[in-house]
């Protein structure tokens, strides 16, 4: 069969981009060589916010003095932690699999390599049989970037992020090298399950990229609970322990375990034959409609290195596929209106420019203005900060720390997005009393 589509990687953006192109009736061929669902669904977002969910149960049931709660003897068994995120990660794929069941869409499970290209077909090869499509979606995905560091190649006591979601008994210690995204999510898990964490980072920051107001409040904490964080500080060699140099001298860090999360690289293997497709520092460059500079050969996900999210390479996905099918009007992904949450506890969310960006008018209120968190958190001050245009007060960023700001981040993207006015915000009736209300306090 000639397809239209063939989508090789079936994560966020893959499975995303058959479901578009399975409803605009078009016959897709989706190629995954492990299971349905990518990194997100089997080694990355879902598996790990099971297990948070369970550690902070567990850590609730052990800190509820100040809900007026005692509770004895309380204990965990990570070993039924870890069944329920397989059931919850199985669940989730077969849902997946469920999609993608249509007459008109084939999935193929192994190593797809495409053979040829013209600008009239790609010919993709797996399992030893050929593939023909008009068009082709590279959904590949990214894998954890593994630094020059001496010693961290075949070293046992070295964990990446999916070996250490995959292992059966906790650590006894963890020293996580990396104070990223996905390093201050497993400092979380780790210090609920009271693991003693010590997290080395190179920058003078944790979470470098955020909001440094807010990502200073969720350091003091963590730092006061007892998280130890190193700043400023490089890992020279792991061995039996992690050596590192400060600006102070060289230090060492003890540890059962070391688990590095320094990044992760776009996958473009199996891509060779694509002659002259053009990558920047490992990715593929794509246009505003995500299509790569070879006319029939699109991209979406992590494997354009642009922001490495689910949420933006299903999007990407979306956009891919419209401009495949030559929808009008052509629609571009809103990259200023992104959203992003760090499951950390208490969680932070934030979409749009920081402080860094522009020269903004800078709303801050505590959370604690929002009755319902009081209510609900506490002891915690929370914070959120909303950035005004200073001559067309459109809201341009927001930024909050405080449980449970995940789920109502959307609500300022939306903003973010339609471009909305102070005014015109103001206008929008939230549910009282709900923590979301902190948007309209703030203003
Ligand atoms: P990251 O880029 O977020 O953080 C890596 C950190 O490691 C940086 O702070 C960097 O300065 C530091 N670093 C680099 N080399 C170092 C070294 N040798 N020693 C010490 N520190 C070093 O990458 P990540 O945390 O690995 O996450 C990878 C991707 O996955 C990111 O794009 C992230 O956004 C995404 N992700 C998102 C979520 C979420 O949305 N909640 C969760 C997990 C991962």
């Amino acid at each position: 069969m000639n397809y239209f589509l063939a989508i090789i990687g079936g994560g966020p953006a893959g499975y995303t981009a058959a479901e578009s192109a399975i409803k605009a009736g078009k016959q897709v061929i989706l190629f995954e060589q492990q299971s349905l669902g990518g990194t997100c669904l089997n080694v990355g977002c879902i598996p790990t916010k099971t297990l948070l969910y369970s550690a902070k149960q567990y850590y609730n049931a052990t800190h509820g003095d100040k809900f007026g709660i005692t509770a004895e003897s309380v204990s965990f068994d990570y070993g039924k932690m870890q069944q329920r995120k397989q059931k919850v990660v199985r669940k989730l794929v077969a849902g997946i699999r469920a999609k993608l069941n249509s007459e008109y869409c084939t999935v193929v499970n192994g190593v797809a390599e495409v053979a040829s290209r013209t600008d009239e077909k790609v010919v993709i090869n797996c399992n030893g049989e050929q593939y023909e499509a008009e068009n082709l979606l590279v959904c590949t995905g990214s894998s954890n970037f593994v630094p020059p560091i001496p010693g961290i190649k075949d070293n046992p006591k070295v964990w990446n992020s999916t070996e250490a979601l995959d292992a059966k008994v906790l650590p006894e210690s963890v020293a996580i090298v990396g104070g990223g995204v996905i390093g201050m999510e497993f400092a979380t898990l780790y210090h609920e399950l009271g693991v003693p964490v010590t997290v080395i980072e190179a920058m003078p920051t944790i979470l470098p990229n955020l909001d440094q107001e807010i990502v200073g409040l969720l350091r003091e904490k963590y730092e006061k609970a007892g998280i130890k964080i190193m700043t400023s500080t490089k890992v020279t060699e792991i061995s039996d322990s992690v050596k590192c140099q400060t600006a102070d001298g060289e230090i060492v860090v003890e540890a059962d375990k070391v688990l590095v999360c320094v990044g992760r690289r776009a996958n473009i293997h199996g891509l060779e034959t694509l002659d002259n497709l053009e990558y920047n520092r490992g990715a593929i460059v794509v246009d505003d409609f995500m299509k790569t500079n070879l006319p029939n050969v699109y991209a979406a996900g992590d494997v354009t290195g642009k922001i490495m999210l689910a949420h933006v390479a299903s999007r990407q996905a979306e956009v891919a596929v419209g401009r495949m099918l030559k929808q009008i009007p052509l629609q571009r992904i809103a990259y200023n209106a992104i959203p992003s949450v760090v499951y950390t506890n208490p969680e932070i969310a934030c979409v749009g420019i920081t402080e860094n960006d522009i020269d903004a008018e800078v709303h801050r209120l505590p959370m604690t203005f929002s009755g319902r968190f009081v209510a609900e958190n506490e002891g915690e001050s929370g914070l959120c900060k909303m950035l005004i245009d200073k001559k067309s007060h459109a809201i341009l960023g927001v930024h909050m720390i405080g449980n449970p700001c995940s789920e109502f981040v959307a609500a300022a993207s939306f903003a973010v997005r339609m471009g909305y006015t102070v005014d015109e915000f103001r206008q929008v009736v939230f549910p009282h009393p709900t923590v979301s209300e902190i948007l309209k306090e703030v203003l």
